[in-house]
C-alpha cells in the first residue's frame, strides 16, 4: 500500500489524493498492488466497521431489529455489533418516539460515546415527533438537541431504509477530510464532544433547544394565486 510521500503524514492529504493518477492506479491494481491514501484508508476502517448503540425507543426499533436479522442482515455493511455501553458505540440510532422525559437521557448516553460518532434519526417521530408532534410530551425532532447525521423519514422506515441510511452515512464517512477547513467535527478542537443535556422545567424541557445544534428551517409557502 501507498501512504504517501514527502510531507509529514496528516499534512497534505487531500492534494496527495489528487496525485494519485487513475490510470496508474488502475494498472498496479491488475498487478495486484493497491494504492492508496492514510486518508481513504482510515475512512475506510471506520465507515466500515460503525458500532451503533443498542437502544431503541419505540416502534421504530422492532424495525431496526429486524434490519440485525437474518433476512436484512446488516453485518453486509459492517454494523452489527450493536454495543450495549455507548463508550463502546460510535453510531446512535434514535428510533423510535422521544418523549421530553426521555431526551436528556438520550443527550447524555450520546455523550458518553466516544468520537467520532454519529447520529441517525430513524422515523417520523426521531425526525420530527411524528404522529405526536402536537402532544404537550413529545420532542419535536432529537435534532434540538444532538448533530444528526442521517434522517430516514417513515412512520416506520423499513429496514432496507435504515441500510439506505447506513450506507448513505458511509458515504459520509468516506468522504470526510482529515486536514484543512473541511474538517469533520471530531477533528477541531474548538467544537467539543459533549451536548448541554436539558433539564426538566416546569412546563417545558430547559432549553426547548440547543441553538448551536437546531436552527428553525424556513416553511416552503406556495405563492398567492394572482387574480387578473
Ligand atoms: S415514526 Fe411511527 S413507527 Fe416510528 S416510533 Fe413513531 S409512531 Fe412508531
Amino acid at each position: 500500500m501507498w501512504f504517501g510521500h514527502g510531507p509529514a503524514p496528516g499534512a497534505r492529504l487531500s492534494e496527495d489524493a489528487a496525485m494519485i493518477d487513475e490510470g496508474l492506479r488502475s494498472e498496479l491494481s491488475k498487478q495486484g498492488v493497491f494504492t492508496t491514501t492514510l486518508q481513504e484508508l482510515y475512512n475506510w476502517g471506520r465507515r466500515s466497521s460503525v458500532w451503533p448503540l443498542n437502544f431503541g425507543l419505540a416502534c421504530c426499533a422492532i424495525e431496526m431489529i429486524a434490519a440485525s436479522m437474518a433476512r436484512f442482515d446488516i453485518a453486509r455493511f459492517g454494523a452489527e455489533v450493536f454495543r450495549p455501553s455507548p463508550r463502546q458505540a460510535d453510531l446512535m440510532i434514535v428510533a423510535g418516539t422521544v418523549t421530553k422525559k426521555m431526551a436528556p437521557l438520550v443527550v447524555r448516553l450520546f455523550n458518553q460515546m466516544p468520537e467520532p460518532k454519529y447520529v441517525i434519526a430513524m422515523g417520523a417521530c426521531a425526525i420530527s415527533g411524528g404522529p405526536f408532534k402536537q402532544g404537550y410530551n413529545v420532542l419535536k425532532g432529537i435534532d434540538r438537541y444532538l448533530p444528526v447525521d442521517i434522517s430516514i423519514p417513515g412512520c416506520p422506515p423499513r429496514p432496507e431504509a435504515l441500510l439506505h441510511g447506513i450506507i448513505a452515512l458511509q458515504k459520509k464517512i468516506a468522504g470526510q477530510k482529515l486536514t484543512g477547513d473541511g474538517r469533520p467535527r471530531h477533528l477541531r478542537e474548538e467544537i467539543g464532544g459533549e451536548y448541554p443535556v436539558p433539564g426538566y422545567g416546569a412546563f417545558d424541557l430547559e432549553p426547548p433547544k440547543n441553538p448551536e445544534v437546531w436552527r428553525a428551517r424556513p416553511l416552503p409557502r406556495e405563492k398567492e394565486p394572482t387574480r387578473s
